[in-house]
């Protein structure tokens, strides 16, 4: 493993940093479970509403290989969408997988009741993720685009506390919400949650298209972060220096229609094959997926890299920013390297970006 420093490490290239543990299988493991959402958000990395030209994955099929994945070591799986809770087989999912894995739901809240809260305690889910999209009704639902959603995802706050299922509020850091955060702490606070996730904001889905309107600078963003006062007892969750991990090399994802894609924030870049054609292994051992999980980077935050235990921070920005597996993150202030994040390069606006020159994925 790198040593602990303050600053990047450069290699050449032959020599680059790779990460020190590999799998033999996956983990971690994050289900898309459904493209389709009651909200509509101008946002959505998943494009919810877009046109779908092939079936979802039945909760039969989910079943089957959700089996095969924790029997082969998958400890814990997420379950997002879309919003999971929109269709009505999913409880079915999660009540078989939550005694035999650390299960987690995240969801916009829309469709929560008092009673859905119970159920999820009952079944052992593991811990619930609301979205936010700012800590006000207008900025959220201006988001949302759905009045209200502000005010349901509140609710769903409160039925989940009441519920005693541990639950965590989130919120995508950007330049329409940068001034929220406190106030999003405090109602973190107010209703009763004690873990919050600040996430980034990453170029994928409908979110690219609005990035001149979303995007911080990078300097922004950590002046965000640095000013925040979360009240006492309040654990924040955030992924950049010194928490930038690449974690490409524990994880797996699969989307709603069955391809895998080694992790959501790569949804547009890859597919390694759809497990309804073959094995997750097969996928699992596509020459991009092993390159991605080795971790082969050209620099690395000795500070990241030793919190974390891998090497480089996030390969879904780095590709999007600089168009190479194996660039530095431009969201790590040590690896940033001048990189503007509000200049997204024009080729991200594809459907399924390729940096040009690159062969496709
Ligand atoms: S709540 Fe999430 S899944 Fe639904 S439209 Fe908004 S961003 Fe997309
Ligand atoms: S693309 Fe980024 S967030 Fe996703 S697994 Fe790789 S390093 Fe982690």
């Amino acid at each position: 493993m790198t040593a602990a420093g303050a600053h990047a490490e450069d290699r050449a290239d032959g020599d680059l940093h790779r990460n020190p543990m590999q799998l033999d299988m996956p983990v971690k493991l994050t289900v898309s479970y459904t493209a389709t959402c009651p909200l509509d958000c101008r946002h959505c990395y998943a494009d919810c509403g877009g046109n779908k030209s092939k079936p979802e994955l039945t909760a039969a099929e989910w079943i089957e290989f959700l089996d095969g994945r924790i029997d082969a070591g998958v400890v814990s799986i997420l379950f997002e969408g879309g919003e999971p809770l929109e269709r009505s087989d999913f409880l079915e999912v999660l009540e078989h997988c939550s005694p035999r894995a650390l299960t987690r739901v995240r969801t916009n809240g829309w469709l929560m009741t008092s009673a859905l809260a119970a159920k999820l305690k009952a079944i052992g889910t593991g811990t619930v993720l609301v979205d936010f999209m700012g800590a006000r009704a207008d900025s959220h639902d201006w988001f949302a685009q759905r009045a209200g959603a502000f005010e349901r995802a509140c609710a769903a706050v409160r039925h989940l506390v009441a519920a005693d299922v541990p639950t965590q509020m989130l919120i995508i850091l950007n330049r329409r919400n940068m001034g929220e955060l406190p106030a999003f702490l405090a109602l973190a606070g107010n209703l009763g949650v004690s873990t919050v996730g600040i996430l980034r904001l990453y170029p994928i889905g409908r979110a690219k298209h609005l990035w001149g309107e979303l995007a911080m600078t990078l300097d922004e963003q950590m002046a965000v972060l640095k000013a925040l006062r979360p009240p006492e007892g309040m654990k924040i969750m955030q992924s950049w220096h010194p928490n930038d991990g690449n974690c490409c090399w524990q994880m797996a994802a699969v989307n709603p229609v069955g391809d895998s894609i080694g992790c959501s924030y790569l949804r547009e870049f890859v597919s390694y094959g759809n497990v309804r054609d073959v094995s997750f292994e097969e996928t699992w051992n596509h020459p991009l997926y092993r390159q991605l999980r080795e971790g082969h980077v050209e620099s690395s935050c000795g500070s990241c890299s030793s919190r974390e235990g891998s090497h480089g921070g996030c390969r879904s920005t780095a590709y999007a920013f600089h168009g190479r597996w194996s660039a530095p993150d431009p969201f790590d202030t040590e690896l940033n390297q001048g990189v503007d994040l509000r200049d997204l390069p024009e080729w991200m606006l594809q459907a399924c970006p390729r940096a040009p020159d690159k062969a496709p994925a």
